[in-house]
């Protein structure tokens, strides 16, 4: 039976017209080869060795078969499987929604070495020691987008990523405001699951301590060990301390950029060495109490499990990919009949 369907589109660049599949996913259409992919993925694999169906569904003389997949998520996939280039491992660089989409139908379909390739790239945004976050602006391949933490955060809910998770809700308790409300991507309104919600909600409170408690405790500080001029550092500390340090927003940034380089005009030397060290000792506190403020398991077992991702992504990819620039691989016409999900 043809489809026959005004709104369908072809996708430009994944319409093969040697190709032996159509897939559907909303309303886009793209024409590949079931050998190409089966040569990637077990699921592809099952599906290719199946016998064919009567009453197949065909698009004009192809088999077509409808996934409930996003149109631009099958598209940045297949874009994977097919082009040289358009998903490399870092530090080449990619967008959010490529990997999010490879992501999802890497896992679903169980093509271990595009999995490893998004694993790693949202690595670079994975700062499991607070040197990585020092650290992440330099080493990143995925530029940031508007709601970007909040993005994150569905993601690794979606997939069950954990380890990525502290950075990101800490980020997002930066906004309160969206995680309440919500939050706009691409013109589309989302909001944050509720369990995430929650945890946000129930971290703002113990942050806030832990900032003007223990990151700022210096700025309260009288009678410092060795100090070369009490009475000014005493009155300089009271200066810095009524700055603006809005809420929690610069708890986890390094000192010189919490006070500036300028801390020597209001505090002598010593002081100024013993307040770096106790802001930095804070500061470190506060990264490995991290996880358990939102409720995740601490560092260790985050730790844990990323190297369990991606070492069993590693394990399971031992087929090298099989990549064309312009077309699919021609099929042996000696293979076993088509046949599709059903
Ligand atoms: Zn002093």
């Amino acid at each position: 039976m043809a489809l026959a369907s005004p709104t369908l589109v072809r996708v430009s660049g994944l319409w093969y017209d040697d190709g032996n599949i159509v897939f559907q996913a909303e309303s886009s259409l793209f024409r590949v080869s079931l050998g190409v992919l089966a040569a990637h993925s077990p699921i592809f694999d099952d599906l290719l060795k199946l016998p064919q169906s009567q009453d197949q569904e065909m698009y004009e003389d192809c088999p077509l078969m409808v996934l409930h997949d996003k149109a631009e998520d099958l598209a940045n996939f297949l874009r994977a499987v097919y082009y040289c280039g358009f998903f490399e491992p870092p530090p080449s660089k990619t967008t959010i929604d490529i990997v999010a989409g490879v992501l999802r139908l890497s896992t679903k379909y169980e093509v271990s070495y595009l999995r490893q390739h998004a694993l790693r790239h949202l690595d670079t945004l994975m700062c499991n020691t607070l040197q990585d976050f020092d650290a992440l602006k330099s080493k990143k391949t995925i530029q940031s987008t508007e709601s970007f933490s909040f993005f994150i955060a569905d993601l690794v809910h979606e997939m069950d990523l954990p380890w990525l998770l502290p950075p990101f809700l800490y980020n997002c308790t930066l906004n309160i405001k969206k995680v309440a409300m919500g939050h706009t991507y691409r013109g589309e309104e989302r909001c944050m699951n509720s369990s995430q919600q929650l945890a946000c909600v129930k971290a703002l409170q113990p942050l806030e301590k832990w900032y003007k408690g223990d990151i700022l405790g210096f700025l309260y500080w009288t009678d410092v060990d060795g100090c070369e001029s009490p009475a000014q550092c005493d009155e300089g500390r009271l200066k810095l301390a009524c700055s603006s340090f809005d809420a929690h927003h610069c708890a986890l940034v390094p000192f010189s950029g919490l006070i500036g380089e300028n801390v020597r005009d209001f505090v002598c030397t010593t002081c100024c060495t013993a307040s770096r060290d106790a802001h930095s000792a804070a500061r470190d506190a506060l990264w490995e109490a991290l996880p358990g403020l939102f409720g995740l398991p601490p560092w260790e077992t985050l730790r844990a499990l990323r190297e369990h991702a991606l070492t069993s992504s590693d394990a399971s990819s031992e087929m090298e990919p099989i990549k064309t620039t312009t077309r699919p691989e021609i099929e042996d016409e000696s293979e076993p009949p088509l046949s599709l999900f059903h």
